[in-house]
């Protein structure tokens, strides 16, 4: 039963759901840590009056220290002061961190014990196989806070034996943009591609979304949460984002988790398991929904789903590599200095470097990161 929670990257999309939630369950929040939205985490702090808060720009810790003196908090700093909230030893670490900067912190909390609400994909992405056997090695749960995982989590509740599944059908809104064809995507604007139909998330992911990004990283992250071979992950467009993801079984059963398109659910889901108690998100009302519509992805047009499964079963450090060039890529389109079907192009080239394929390490992974960063 989850008492004490660390939220990291407490100041995003997710983070503010997460408190949320701690609000209404009761939680006791021992650390905040975010990046540079000191405004948002000094009211955070103030409400909730964690015993330490992080944050990773050195400039800006600076400025809430001055800000926050008023109060009992301890302000650390930099990428180790980030890690070190999560090393801290609370019943559960939620991170909510955005990209690779997420790997280390969800290292640390399992190195310290915590179970993991993980909504950091990039963590499983960049570093699965370190992750996996750490938490497995510690004991530790790691708890899929991702909307998808968190369904099939849930639809696989009761199953004894993973042989039975016959695969996991991830769901995909589409995005903005599904239905049209690669020439019609070329003048795509950043503002355009921000505006998402269903969902309201931080800027990157849903930057994700409208490339179909978002679905390859999920491949992935479900391929190491659920131990599931790449070619057991099916992904259906589901443009009402209801049905939040399927589990086929062995007899052709289908089981599905449904619900409001609200992330509040899966991080409730995510502390509170096995349980489940009244919920911030509103009830999901079938009748109103008219009409529930599946559709194969259009995988010719958006390349990025395709480019992750390869990178999975290539293996090694290629999924941190096209991890690390949509990244880079994404944050460039943000910025208006590339095209937004560079973004695929750019995810492609990733997949043609010369990478080990084999066992490797934290260093590995971010020197790749590195050098794919560097590269473009
Ligand atoms: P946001 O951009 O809204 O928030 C990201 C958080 O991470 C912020 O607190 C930010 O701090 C912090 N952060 C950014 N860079 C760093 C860094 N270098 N070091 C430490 N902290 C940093 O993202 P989202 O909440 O949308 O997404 C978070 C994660 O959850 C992503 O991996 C995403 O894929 C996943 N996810 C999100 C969903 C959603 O609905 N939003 C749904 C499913 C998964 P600051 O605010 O100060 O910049
Ligand atoms: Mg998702």
């Amino acid at each position: 039963m989850v008492k004490t929670l660390c939220i990291l990257g407490a100041t995003g999309s997710i983070g503010v759901q997460a408190l949320d939630v701690a609000r209404l369950r009761g939680y006791k929040i021992t650390a905040l840590t975010a990046n540079g939205r000191i405004d948002i985490l000094e009211n955070q702090i103030r409400e909730f009056s964690p015993a330490y808060a992080a944050v990773a720009n050195e400039e800006k810790a600076r400025e809430l220290k001055i800000k926050v003196a008023d109060t009992s908090v301890k302000v650390l700093s930099g990428k180790e002061g980030v890690k070190e909230c999560a090393a801290m030893g609370a019943d559960a670490v939620l991170n909510g961190i955005v990209g690779i900067a997420g790997l280390e912190p969800t290292l640390a909390a399992i190195d310290a014990g915590s179970t993991l609400a993980l909504a950091n994909k990039e963590s499983l992405v960049t570093g699965g196989k370190l992750v996996t056997d750490r938490a497995a090695a510690k004991g530790v749960a790691i708890l899929p806070v991702d909307s998808e995982h968190s369904a099939v989590f849930q639809s696989l509740q009761g199953c004894r034996d993973k042989k039975q599944v016959k695969k996991l059908i991830l769901t995909a809104s589409g995005g903005p943009f599904f239905g049209k064809k690669k020439d019609e995507l070329k003048d795509i604007t950043p503002e355009q591609a921000l505006a998402h139909p269903n969902w309201s998330m931080g800027a990157k992911i849903t930057i994700d979304s409208a490339t179909m990004m978002n679905k390859g990283l999920e491949i992935i992250e479900a391929a190491w949460l659920f131990d599931m071979a790449p070619e057991k992950i099916d992904v259906l467009v589901h443009r009402q984002s209801i049905v939040h993801s399927l589990v086929e079984y062995e007899d052709n059963s289908v089981i599905a988790q449904l619900g409001v398109p609200d992330m509040r659910i899966p991080i409730q889901y995510a502390l509170t398991y096995p349980d489940r108690f009244e919920s911030p998100a509103a009830e999901l009302d079938l009748a109103a929904c008219a009409s529930l519509t599946f559709e194969k992805p259009d995988n010719d047009t958006f390349r990025c789903m395709d480019y992750c499964r390869q990178a999975l079963s290539k293996g090694g450090l290629y999924p941190a590599a096209v991890n690390a060039a949509n990244e880079k890529a994404n944050l460039l389109f943000r910025q208006g200095k590339i095209g937004f079907t560079d973004i695929q192009e750019s995810v492609g080239r990733a997949l043609e470097m010369n990478l080990p394929t084999g066992e490797y390490t934290l260093e590995d992974v971010l020197e790749t990161d590195r050098a794919v960063r560097e590269e473009r």
